[in-house]
């Protein structure tokens, strides 16, 4: 495994490559999935996020892991097992909104109250190709927008004006 680089704000390239709309993965049979899933993995792990998409290191795919484990840029925030959620798809969201800080890896130092719907359903495969339907609530709803928001090539300081429009 390796530790990779997470793009970041302030460097045109790395912003041009974060605004661009990744792809579905088309074969769940290629090496390299893993490869990539495990690097991030651990890249995610090593700068103390709590979700990390693939657009974030430079592949343009819709890959995304999440995780909170007693984490120190989120203290307050219950712990969340590790998942992965290849070609996620947000299939519901929730009347209710909420709002909550939010940071980024790609947005170094800064902090913003985001609100969002605060319930979702989502459909997503795992790594052996299953489909898993979940709802889920909370953080944990706010990590999945953040990060299927990268995917679409939105960052969270877009949602700034404080009304979330749904895709
Ligand atoms: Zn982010």
């Amino acid at each position: 495994m390796s530790l990779l680089n997470v793009l970041k704000i302030g460097d045109p390239l790395a912003e041009k490559q974060l605004a661009m709309t990744a792809k579905p993965v088309t074969d769940f049979k290629i090496n390299t999935l893993k490869i990539i899933v495990a690097d991030m993995i651990e890249t995610m792990r090593h700068y103390q996020g709590v979700g990390l998409a693939a657009p974030q290191i430079g592949v343009s795919q819709h890959i995304i892991v999440l995780e909170v484990a007693n984490n120190t840029r989120y203290p307050e925030a219950d712990n969340i097992p590790l998942d992965i959620l290849i070609n996620p798809e947000i299939l519901e969201f929730s009347e209710q909104y909420e709002a909550d800080w939010e940071g980024c890896l790609s947005i170094p130092e800064r902090r913003e109250q985001i609100t969002r719907p605060s319930s979702i359903c989502y459909k997503a495969f795992n790594l052996a190709q299953e489909q898993v339907i979940k709802t889920v609530s909370g953080f944990h709803a706010r990590i999945i927008q953040h990060e299927v928001d990268h995917l679409n090539g939105i960052l969270y300081t877009q949602h700034l004006d404080g009304i979330y429009l749904q895709q």
